[in-house]
């Protein structure tokens, strides 16, 4: 299937096609649609400046935590920016100050960079476009609204709020939406200038005109939105003189040279109006694709007073970065193939734009454990993240056992190398080895001695063969060669059958009567340690 790409080729001027394969331009030899950075050897595009290159940008309100829906939108256009070798911006829309939640602008930050998708621009690093703070640009919303008003595509409305609100309910006992009646359109300038001469409370609207051009999504396809016969003139500056979300957006994106504008679908309904500003400004509006919503697996919305689809609970809860960044592009569209396991340079390789469907995203947070694991799995195989999940994992075990170690080798970097290679494709979290059901691994496990006579009246004796083996093999366990050396151990018992030694065996290394299989534990703990568990099984005479 072939749909049209919205997005002019800048090596050739023509418009794009999205192939299976991703964007292709119709003329060049190479077959890929050039982008930004992938032209840089075209003289057109040898300019420093911004003009031409992939911009995109993430503009969440800090009116609350990054939560999932969020980061999957980050995320998208992270990929969409590397892909073609852009930029992300990420840029704080903090206009409604009444909403505001502390800490949550830095934390949305810090979440980013924790993800993995950090932005190449944004408040905390700077940019060439900046500041990236909406309420930091204020000057520039009200210098548009007043080119607006000079050129009558907005004009000042006086209209009290005691006003609108009786045209609310108006319109509500009517059983029609309530809409501003545009009345302040009508004020001749001598009247506007009068109020404003008296200081009279006002606010600044856009004029919405009728005739709307469609315009090409790059999800949804061709889209148009009535916007005139549906709404009142929007506000654009509010009465404390901040912007409202429309005129800062659209002002924000052009002079932040944003080309494609990657956003959920929820904006898709106002991207008429928005398309209506640029045109009333002269401004060259930007492509739009709007993402289809997250939700929960069941089709309901996700919701953020669940509290757990906070980036920040993950983090809390041990969830990998690259688990959550492959959760939601797995249950969503916008890749050839899903398959697990992939990691942000995967993902940037295997994306396709023209594969994201208009199907909401179901995510299921169930398999979150799973995405993890494998996760886990491929950092263990790195040494470099592998020394990470070390220094993690010593720092837990202090703090889950400060008292109860008796050995500190058990902190030591190659011990817990070991368990973490040992127990990789087990375990979906690092913070399942510090449970009880791991306990064994950092301190000396205690039992009793009934615990031991309902196993076997042998252990004394299986206790002096385990230490025989240990002692013969010397230094170095190996797993393969231990299972073997059990099986035969068992045979030299005479009243206990291999099930009740493996009993005996575990309780010894571990206390307890599950886990993972006895030569596991043992190549783990290694041979010091076992044998040092083994002697309290022998009489007391042969023990010093
Ligand atoms: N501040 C808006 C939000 O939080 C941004 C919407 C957009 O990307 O245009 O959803």
């Amino acid at each position: 299937m072939m749909s049209w790409w919205p997005r002019a080729c800048q090596r050739c001027s023509l418009t794009g096609v999205v192939t299976r394969r991703g964007p292709r331009c119709p003329s060049n030899g190479r077959g890929e649609l050039q982008f930004g950075a992938a032209v840089r050897g075209c003289s057109s595009s040898s300019s420093p400046s911004l003009q031409g290159e992939v911009r995109v940008r993430f503009a969440p309100s800090p009116t609350g935590f990054l939560h999932l829906g969020g980061l999957r939108t980050a995320l998208y256009n992270y990929i969409f920016a590397k892909k073609y070798g852009g930029a992300f911006v990420l840029r704080l829309e903090d206009t409604d100050q009444s909403r505001l939640v502390p800490g949550a602008a830095a934390s949305i930050e810090d979440m980013l960079e924790w993800a993995g998708v950090p932005p190449d621009e944004s408040p905390r690093r700077g940019g060439p476009v900046g500041p990236y703070l909406q309420s930091q640009r204020l000057d520039l919303y009200s210098q548009t609204a007043q080119q607006l008003v000079e050129s009558g595509h907005a004009y000042y409305c006086f209209c009290s709020p005691q006003r609108l609100e009786l045209l609310k309910k108006e319109a509500l006992r009517a059983g029609q939406t309530p809409r501003y009646d545009n009345r302040c359109r009508h004020l001749r300038a001598d009247q506007v200038q009068e109020k404003l001469a008296k200081g009279a409370p006002h606010v600044i609207r856009f004029r919405l005109e009728a005739g709307i051009e469609p315009f090409q999504d790059m999800i949804f396809g061709w889209n148009r939105h009535e916007v005139a016969q549906v709404e009142g003139d929007p506000v654009v500056i509010k009465a404390d003189g901040f912007p409202t979300y429309h005129l800062a957006n659209i002002v924000d994106d052009h002079y932040m040279k944003i080309s494609h504008v990657l956003r959920g679908s929820e904006w898709l309904i106002s991207t008429s109006k928005h398309l209506l500003m640029y045109q009333a400004l002269g401004w060259k509006p930007p492509t739009f694709g709007h993402l289809p919503l997250l939700m929960n697996k069941d089709g309901s919305k996700l919701s953020k007073r669940q509290g757990d689809i906070f980036i920040q609970s993950f983090q809390r809860a041990g969830i990998l970065p690259e688990a959550l960044l492959d959760i939601t592009t797995n249950c969503g569209s916008g890749f050839n193939t899903n398959r697990m396991g992939r990691r942000i340079d995967e993902l940037i390789s295997e994306f396709n734009p023209s594969k994201i469907t208009t199907h909401s995203a179901l995510l299921d947070l169930e398999k979150l454990p799973e995405f993890n694991r494998i996760h886990l799995e491929q950092r263990i195989g790195d040494e470099e993240q592998c020394l990470l999940l070390i220094k993690d994992l010593q720092v837990q075990i202090q703090q889950a056992y400060t008292a109860e170690i008796q050995d500190e080798e058990v902190l030591h970097e190659d011990y817990i190398r070991r368990v973490l290679h040992l127990r990789k494709g087990h375990i979906s979290s690092l913070k399942e080895l510090v449970s009880p059901g791991y306990s064994y691994l950092w301190v000396r496990p205690s039992f009793s001695s009934q615990q031991v006579a309902a196993l076997t009246s042998e252990a004394p004796r299986i206790a002096s063969l385990v230490l025989r083996l240990i002692e013969e093999r010397g230094e170095e366990l190996a797993l393969d060669q231990l299972s073997k050396d059990l099986k035969t151990l068992a045979k030299q018992t005479k009243a206990t059958k291999y099930r009740e030694v493996m009993k005996l065996l575990r309780l010894a290394l571990s206390g307890l009567q599950q886990g993972p299989s006895v030569a596991e534990m043992m190549v783990s703990l290694g041979p010091a340690e076992i044998s040092h568990r083994f002697r309290k099984l022998l009489p007391l005479s042969e023990t010093s």
